[in-house]
């Protein structure tokens, strides 16, 4: 038996609850992002509006990814799938074929000017593969168009919520403004004569010339290819003419190339940076604008001690 309180509740509850019914909005629209910097991107842009899929997750690496059949499940409920492009996702071609999607496929860095990859491997090969380089996300002017191009796609599947998107992501662009600002006054600090890191793969070309850092890095742009033991001497020798002040890791590559240099040469390792994906949430990097904080605020730590 409902008591005399009980049921004043739901007395009281039910106008509000067939008000929610009226007002409630259609299911959101079923987004799949290739790996998850593009699917915050993808949050910010969309909102309540989408419901979004990672293929690759947190701290997971992109390059050398193997889709499961789930991903191809995901890609066929799919209503947009956003991927970065330059070449980043080399499996993503077979999995939408054989996922038999009809999901529009949008390209985030269709508006950006790509930056050749400098080598497709290893280091000091000399060789060009003439590939591009992928990881433009590494530099926020370049994410703002990526956010622009989110944008266009959204509204082109979801012609209705169109005016939501342009508006939430051009709050985001504002936010990205103030990003960039944040990271250029951040390695202020830094001279320049000193701004030069080590990272585990060459991800960070984008970021280095944004933000005038020079970077090297063990591995080239892939992540796969193992470096040589000449290219491994080749850093080593770097390092200990005093030219590289810091030494990273990556949260999605083995730590155990750089950890080997930094003991071969004494050099400290400044701390991990995330490169091509989020951290989990909690961690320090959930989002991208906190990942691109994580890693100035871990390079100009490293870069100002000693
Ligand atoms: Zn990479």
């Amino acid at each position: 038996m409902l008591t005399r309180r009980a049921a004043a509740l739901i007395l009281a509850a039910a106008p509000f609850a067939v008000a929610r019914a009226a007002a409630r909005p259609a299911e959101p629209m079923s987004v799949v992002a290739t790996f998850s910097i593009l699917a915050d991107l993808v949050r910010q842009v969309g909102g309540e509006a989408v419901a979004v899929t990672s293929l690759v997750g947190p701290d997971g690496d992109a390059h050398g990814y193997a889709p499961t059949p789930a991903d191809a499940r995901a890609l066929a409920a799919a209503r947009v799938v956003v991927v970065n492009g330059l070449g980043f996702e080399g499996w993503l071609n077979r999995l939408v074929r054989s996922s038999g999607t009809r999901a529009k496929v949008v390209t985030a860095s269709a508006g950006v000017t790509p930056v050749r990859a400098e080598r497709g491997h290893g280091h000091g090969h000399g060789h060009d593969h003439g590939a591009q380089d992928p990881h433009a996300w590494q530099d926020v002017a370049n994410v703002k168009l990526y956010v622009t191009a989110i944008a266009a796609g959204l509204a082109e599947a979801d012609a209705a919520r169109a005016g939501d998107y342009a508006r939430r992501a051009g709050a985001y662009v504002a936010t990205l403004d103030a990003l960039d600002r944040e990271i250029r006054a951040a390695l202020a600090a830094v001279p320049r004569e000193r701004r030069r890191i080590l990272t585990t793969h060459d991800a960070f070309h984008y970021f280095a010339r944004a933000y005038e850092v020079d970077v090297v890095a063990v591995r080239g742009v892939s992540s796969e290819a193992e470096p040589s033991a000449r290219e491994i001497a080749s850093l080593i020798r770097q390092i200990r003419q005093g030219r590289v002040p810091a030494l990273f890791m990556e949260n999605i590559s083995d730590p155990r190339s750089v950890q080997r240099i930094a003991a071969e040469t004494g050099a400290r390792i400044g701390g991990k940076l995330y490169s091509d994906a989020l951290s989990e949430a909690g961690g320090p990097a959930a989002t991208y604008a906190d990942l691109m904080r994580h890693n100035t605020r871990t390079i100009v730590a490293a870069l100002t001690q000693g």
